[in-house]
């Protein structure tokens, strides 16, 4: 089984969310189990920087003067990378989406129609001689690779590889405006309502959902949710009509990575049973941040991107209630410039309670899940979240909405999930200020009662977080994909 993995961002190269991560570990998984997988990325500086034995394996001719390669190479975890080296496209240092100037890059349509297009020839076998069965899309960015395949597959007799599409996040559709149609090499047919098109805009994300032979998203709640007109962005019509072909697998994080035995960021390691270490940790977390020193008092901790999607703005009225019931707060996470501001005045109001760090830190984010009690993930929709299962790897109690994949990953602490010893966090739903009030609430009662809070720990350290379920799910899927 050969498997081409198609995406913008593959930790460790590059990584600005939960994408990231899913292409940097579910390959891994899926190759421990035999399958031939490559992930081919866009030839950002990181991407190639980061590469070992990087050799070039095809030239792929000039496109407006300007010429490309394709290059190959291993990640530092050893996954294979065929990365297309196009500095014209994609020669920026920084966020592969948004520019220094805060807006979005100008010519995203131009950079990712080229990378999609290179993607869906490389697994045709139309450089080189590996030629995929499935080439496997990950969100809008390489929706149009699935598009490419379909026309050539109807057109042309040429080999086309089988399809999958993921969708990590719907929220983010990649629309462009009509007029730069002649952009993606498509004939105007495509540009159709049961196309790409979108209130008379290109959608690229369209492109994935309609052509590929399946749709996976992250988590099966998630992918209910979609088919809906509430939470289908204005595709849960398009999305229902293809519900035999729509699968929620939910995402596992890399527990190598992620293993508070080893960490190396950590000043002591620990695991299930033995959690001095994690002491030592939340010790040297309120350090940190300046915080008083306090083993008895429950750190509540948020590691986000600041934006109205995972409820921060409701958290952020919160912060007197947790001040007042004695409570720690910190946070790390940016965006929203307004949350950033208000998080920041929470801090210099409450110097004792509060500790803030705007920016990205992957170091700072394994101390705050080992040196929290709590972590919050309180968000108004969440296609699988990782942070919540981040936080049960490291015996630290998810308190999350029930939306999305933290639904499915989350066992509330309600009294029959209690009695029978199983509980691993606290869900509130709805997303609103009174309901998340009323999970603080129950969190601060629940870490008083030193018995319940040890057991919940404990059910959250045993939880299976790890590729190995989920990678078994789209190894079964792919086979269902080539025999079909
Ligand atoms: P999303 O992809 O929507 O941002 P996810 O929960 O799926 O959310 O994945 C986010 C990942 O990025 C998690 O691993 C989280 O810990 C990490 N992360 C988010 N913000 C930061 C930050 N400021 N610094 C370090 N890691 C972060």
């Amino acid at each position: 089984m050969r498997i081409l993995c198609v995406a913008s961002e593959c930790y460790p190269l590059i990584k600005t969310g939960g994408l990231a991560d899913v292409v940097g570990a579910l390959p891994l998984a899926l190759q421990e189990e035999g399958v031939g997988i490559k992930v081919f990325l866009p030839g950002f500086p990181d991407v190639l920087a980061g590469l070992s034995g990087l050799k070039e394996i095809a030239e792929i001719g000039k496109r407006a003067g300007k010429k490309a390669r394709l290059v190959s190479g291993k990640t530092s975890t050893g996954l294979t990378i065929v990365a297309l080296d196009a500095p014209h496209l994609f020669g920026f240092k920084g966020n592969p989406y948004v520019g220094p100037d805060g807006k979005d890059r100008p010519n995203a349509l131009d950079c990712y129609s080229t990378f999609s297009k290179a993607a869906a020839d490389y697994a045709s076998g139309k450089f080189t001689d590996w030629r995929a069965d499935i080439l496997h899309a990950h969100d809008w960015q390489a929706g149009l690779a699935v598009a490419y395949i379909a026309e050539q597959a109807a057109t042309k007799g040429e080999y086309s590889p089988k399809t999958v599409f993921t969708i990590h996040n719907l929220a983010f559709q990649g629309l462009f405006p009509a007029a730069e149609w002649k952009t993606t090499g498509l004939p105007k047919s495509y540009f159709t309502r049961d196309g790409l098109e979108y209130w008379d805009q290109i959608s690229l994300m369209k492109a994935g959902l309609v052509y590929s032979d399946k749709i996976t998203t992250v988590s099966p709640t998630y992918a209910l949710e979609i088919q809906t007109d509430r939470d289908g962005m204005g595709l849960g019509g398009l999305l229902k009509s293809r519900a035999a072909d729509l699968q929620g697998i939910v995402n596992g994080i890399d527990t190598d990575v992620w293993n508070p035995k080893t960490d190396p960021e950590l000043p002591q390691g620990y695991e299930i049973g033995k959690l001095a270490g994690k002491r030592t940790c939340k010790a040297a977390l309120q350090g940190q941040y300046g915080l008083p020193v306090k083993p008895r008092t429950p750190v509540f901790s948020v590691i986000s991107r600041l934006t109205s999607q995972k409820g921060l703005d409701l958290l952020s009225q919160l912060v007197p209630m947790i001040v007042d019931r004695g409570g720690q707060l910190v946070l790390l996470g940016s965006g929203d410039k307004a949350l950033e501001a208000a998080f920041t005045m929470a801090a210099s109001e409450y110097p004792d309670h509060v500790g803030v760090q705007i920016g990205y830190n992957e170091s700072l984010a394994h101390l705050i899940q080992a040196g929290s009690d709590i972590t919050m993930v309180p968000s108004r929709f969440e296609p699988c979240g990782l942070t919540q299962l981040c936080g049960l790897r490291y015996g630290t109690i998810p308190l999350v909405a029930r939306v999305g994949g933290l639904a499915d990953t989350i066992i509330d602490s309600n009294v029959a999930a209690l009695s029978k010893k199983v509980s691993n966090g606290v869900q509130f739903y709805p997303p609103t200020v009174e309901a998340l009030a009323d999970a603080v609430d129950k969190s601060f009662k629940l870490y008083a009662d030193k018995k319940i809070w040890n057991q919940m720990v404990k059910s959250a350290m045993a939880q299976d977080v790890s590729w190995n379920g989920p990678a078994d799910q789209y190894r079964q899927l792919y086979s269902e994909v080539i025999n079909d």
